[in-house]
C-alpha cells in the first residue's frame, strides 16, 4: 500500500478515537443530570410533606389554645354561682355550663383526631426522608463513578493527542491540510474503507475500474460521491471483477 495512505489510515484511527472519547466526555454531565432528577423529586415530595406537617402542627397549637381559653371562660362562669337569685336563673346557668362543657369536649375530640393525623403525617415525612436520602446516596455514588470515568477518559484523550502530535510529523503538510479539511466537512471521517465496491463513508457504489485501483492501493484515490480518501483491505481478485463488469454490462444492455 502507498505509504502515505497507510499513514492517513492510522491518523484516521487515532482521530476516530479522539472524537469518540471527546463525545463520551461531553455526554457524562447529561448522565449525571439523569440521576439528579429523582433526587430533586424526592426532595420536593419530602418538603411538601414537611409543609403539611407544619401546617397541622400550627392547627394543633391553635386548637390547644382555644381549649385553654374555653376552660378559662368556663371557670369564670362557674365562679358566678353566688350571683344567681332565682331557680329559673339557676336552670339557665346549668344549661350554659353544660353547653360550654359539651363545646370543650367537642374541641378535645377534634384535637385528638388532629393528633392522630399528625402522627400519620409524621410517618410519611420519615418515609419520604428515607427515600430522599437513598436517592441522594445513589446520586453521590453515581457521581463518583462518572467522575472517575471522566478522569480516565481525559487521561486517554491526552495520550491520544500526544500520539497524534508525534504521528503527524511524518505526514506532508499539504496532505495533512487536505485531510483536516475532509475531516471537518465529512463528519469526522476523512479516510473511509471500501468493501465490495461500496464506499463505507457514504455507502454509495464505486465504479469497478476505480475499485480495482483502490484495491491495488498504489495511489491516494477518492470517492467520486463524498470525496473521502478510500482504501481497501480486500485482495484484488481480477477474476471476480471481470465477471462483475460483464454482469454490469449485461445489466446496462438490459436497460
Ligand atoms: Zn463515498
Amino acid at each position: 500500500m502507498h505509504p502515505v495512505l497507510e499513514l492517513l489510515i492510522k491518523l484516521q484511527e487515532i482521530d476516530k478515537e479522539i472524537i469518540k472519547t471527546t463525545n463520551e466526555i461531553d455526554e457524562i454531565p447529561k448522565k449525571i443530570s439523569l440521576f439528579q432528577k429523582p433526587v430533586k423529586d424526592a426532595q420536593d415530595a419530602l418538603n411538601q410533606e414537611k409543609a403539611k406537617y407544619q401546617s397541622l402542627e400550627k392547627k394543633k397549637k391553635a386548637q390547644e389554645m382555644d381549649i385553654e381559653e374555653s376552660l378559662d371562660k368556663l371557670n369564670k362562669l362557674k365562679s358566678k354561682t353566688a350571683d344567681i337569685k332565682s331557680n329559673k336563673e339557676y336552670q339557665a346557668f346549668l344549661k350554659e355550663i353544660e353547653t360550654a362543657e359539651n363545646n370543650i369536649r367537642k374541641k378535645e375530640n377534634e384535637l385528638l383526631d388532629l393528633m392522630e393525623i399528625l402522627e400519620d403525617v409524621k410517618k410519611v415525612v420519615n418515609e419520604k426522608e428515607k427515600a430522599f436520602l437513598e436517592e441522594d446516596k445513589r446520586l453521590k455514588e453515581q457521581q463518583k463513578i462518572l467522575d472517575k470515568e471522566i478522569e480516565d477518559k481525559k487521561i486517554r484523550l491526552k495520550e491520544l493527542k500526544q500520539q497524534r502530535a508525534a504521528f503527524i510529523k511524518n505526514i506532508d503538510e499539504d496532505i495533512y491540510k487536505d485531510y483536516m479539511h475532509l475531516l471537518k466537512i465529512s463528519g469526522g471521517i476523512a479516510v473511509a474503507e471500501t468493501k465490495k465496491e461500496v464506499c463505507y463513508g457514504c455507502n454509495l457504489h464505486i465504479p469497478p475500474q476505480l475499485y480495482v485501483e483502490i484495491m491495488k492501493g498504489n495511489e491516494i484515490l477518492r470517492c467520486p460521491h463524498c470525496r473521502r480518501i478510500l482504501f481497501s483491505r480486500e485482495e484484488p481478485n481480477f477474476e471476480n471483477i471481470r465477471i462483475k463488469e460483464t454482469t454490469d454490462n449485461l445489466q446496462e444492455s438490459d436497460d
